[in-house]
């Protein structure tokens, strides 16, 4: 309740400025946002690219094959915009938006009854940050869709952070980056929430994991796919 008028009051004196039109009020203003971001909304498997159905990608040899997947739009223009503003300058309001646009994305999906965990945020990250971005993002959505968000289901295992490594080195590095956490149980359904998909190696390392070790099911979510091929 507190927290609630904190931050009423905060933007009384500090109003945004929509990132996309410079209108005054919210970080993004709703018509930048339906123009800008919902109405490229994509229906594409994040990993092979054919076309999904509910969330659901049926191409055979993708390794998202049945794997209900959720995200907002192509890493581009605002979104992306907002996405930098998160992650790096730890815009708040940013975060509150991209939760939104999440759940949004959410509505014709079935994601009741999974239980939403973070993609661990590497410690050199949150050193440099100050913030476990992916942490946070995926109490935000929680909170939205009204779904219980957990930690310690997943933890890194080292410090190695993907950069400039080849493809196979990635692939190699993801699969030894999460180990299982405390928190793990094979009877729930996880919701796993990242905020980019670039090659989808860390998303695909984690998800295998889990389902390796037994959930019931286990879904992805990221707010962008990256549009680097
Ligand atoms: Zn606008
Ligand atoms: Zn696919």
């Amino acid at each position: 309740m507190k927290n609630t008028t904190m931050v009423g009051f905060g933007e009384l004196f500090c109003p945004h400025y929509c990132i996309s039109c410079g209108k005054v009020g919210g970080i993004i203003c709703d018509c930048c946002k339906k123009n800008n971001i919902v109405k490229n909304r994509e229906k594409k498997c994040l990993n092979c690219k054919s076309t999904v159905l509910k969330g659901i990608c049926s191409d055979e040899g993708c390794r998202l094959r049945g794997v209900l997947q959720v995200y907002v739009g192509g890493r581009t223009g605002v979104l992306k915009d907002l996405i930098n503003l998160y992650k790096y300058k730890a815009v708040r309001a940013a975060g509150g938006v991209l939760a939104n646009l999440f759940a949004d994305a959410c509505a014709d999906k079935i994601v009741k009854g999974f239980t939403i965990v973070a993609l661990p945020t590497t410690g050199q990250h949150i050193r440099r940050r100050g913030f476990g971005h992916t942490e946070k993002l995926a109490k935000l959505i929680a909170k939205r869709l009204d779904m219980v968000s957990r930690e310690k289901v997943l933890v890194r295992n080292n410090k190695s952070v993907q950069v400039g490594a080849s493809e196979e080195m990635r692939k190699m590095q993801a699969e030894l980056a999460y180990a299982l956490g405390a928190k793990f149980c094979a009877h729930e359904k996880y919701l796993l929430i990242d905020d980019v998909w670039t090659t989808g190696s860390s998303m695909l390392a984690a998800q295998e994991l889990l389902v390796r070790n037994g959930a019931r099911n286990v879904a992805v979510g990221v707010l962008a796919r990256s549009n680097h091929e």
